[in-house]
């Protein structure tokens, strides 16, 4: 008997996104033996102690269900963490929640505390994963959009953006592809319209220890804030293990109920032996926080100076992995930002991300990002290939 296929249909919000650029550009290296400076991981191999402590903590057998808030010992550290670089307090019983990645958490956010037409004010250029999530849910992004090359937030668009329909605002600082660390006086800015309007933060701030120069400010230490702010970190950032998809939240307890409840149909819980290697990183004392953004500030200088010596144009980076580059000069008449970075894999081995996949319609066409949390010899070599490129180009 020949089985006919279903005629209905996946959701169809989801089914009209393509796969994921990062993804997508990871396979495009692979297949042609690229230098990938595409999806944003680094090259090292992480904090030595936490595999350590994983990998033994494995073999003496901590292999079952932790509990679904998470460890208390990985719960206290996000506490005492929270203390000891931002002087917030926060109760690890009833305030903090361990899920399986920040992408995790932002799902359980939006889906613990959106109800369908609720407004959400999102700063473009905005993470990938934002947008599309919001919408599953029926809930509408409102996009103001920052304006290149400062990435300069405007006041009067965001002021227009923000009505009594707005539920939320999703704050990315430091932000994933600009590089910005947004100022106290912008986050006042923020904090004003959050609280006028009576609407919660979402503070994805996994980037919040890879800094160069300005430090990183929580929006949830602004006076109001407190009460109104989740707040999103990522052990795949700060101690260089990306695949491991530990992160936690912080928010008020009234706030964390729902998110919770999100997270406890969603994934329910988050490896045993990561949450306890994650709970010794975080209990690290402040220097070696602080001291994170050094090597990296390294490599975003010997990439930024290896473009400028080609004359490739670089937007100011203040934090994250990422260097943004105009890449204008080089485009062939009509050719957009993916259409170049394809051009790119093919003609110089060296795979960037267009940073239209950040905005949800009349992208700029001319920029693109790179990744620079890498060893210098990757570096190196794709700066070797992008040479005869733009000779050529
Ligand atoms: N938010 C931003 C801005 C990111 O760049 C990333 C990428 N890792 C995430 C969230 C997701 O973090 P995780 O890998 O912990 O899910
Ligand atoms: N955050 C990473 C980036 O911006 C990608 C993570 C992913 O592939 N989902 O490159």
């Amino acid at each position: 008997m020949v089985l006919s296929p279903p005629m209905k249909r996946g959701n169809a919000t989801l089914s009209g996104y393509g796969t994921t650029i990062f993804e997508a550009m990871s396979a495009l290296a692979r297949e042609h033996q690229a230098v990938n400076l595409g999806q944003g991981f680094p090259d090292d191999k992480g904090t030595l102690t936490l595999r350590q402590a994983a990998a033994a903590y494995v073999v003496e057998g901590h292999n079952q269900y932790p509990p679904m808030m998470g460890m208390p010992a990985l719960r206290q550290a996000v506490s005492a963490h929270a203390a000891r670089c931002y002087d917030l307090t926060v109760d690890w019983q009833t305030e903090v929640l361990i899920t399986s990645g920040a992408t995790e958490a932002l799902l359980d956010c939006f889906l613990g505390l959106l109800e369908v037409g609720d407004e959400v004010v999102l700063l473009e250029p905005a993470y990938d994963t934002y947008a599309p999530v919001i919408r599953r849910l029926g809930a509408i992004p409102r996009a103001v959009r920052l304006v290149p090359p400062s990435w300069a937030l405007p006041i009067d668009e965001l002021r227009a953006a923000f009505s009594a329909k707005t539920k939320l605002l999703v704050l990315n600082s430091p932000m994933n592809p600009t590089g910005k660390v947004f100022t106290r006086d912008e986050l006042a800015v923020l904090a004003k319209l959050c609280i006028d309007h009576d609407a919660f933060a979402v503070c994805d701030e996994v980037y919040e220890h890879l800094t160069f120069g300005p430090s990183h400010i929580p929006l949830a230490t602004l006076p109001g804030m407190r009460e109104r702010t989740a707040r999103i970190g990522s052990a795949g950032k700060t101690f260089s293990i990306t695949g491991w998809k530990v992160g936690y939240i912080t928010a008020p307890s009234a706030m964390l109920q729902p998110i919770t409840k999100a997270h406890q149909f969603a994934t329910f819980t988050t490896p045993p032996n990561l949450q306890h290697a994650v709970a010794l990183g975080l209990g690290f004392e402040k220097a070696f926080f602080d001291a994170l953004g050094d090597p990296l500030a390294r490599s975003r200088d010997r990439l930024r100076t290896g473009l400028e010596r080609l004359g490739i144009p670089t937007l100011p980076c203040d934090g994250t992995y990422f260097l943004v580059l105009d890449i204008a000069k080089w485009q062939q008449p009509g050719e957009d930002d993916i259409a170049f970075c394809k051009r790119l894999v093919l003609e110089a081995g060296v795979v960037l991300i267009p940073m239209s996949a950040f905005y949800e319609s009349n992208a700029p066409t001319n920029l693109v990002r790179a990744c620079f949390c890498k060893a210098d010899a990757t570096l190196d070599a794709a700066l070797e290939r992008l040479a005869p490129f733009v000779t050529a180009g």
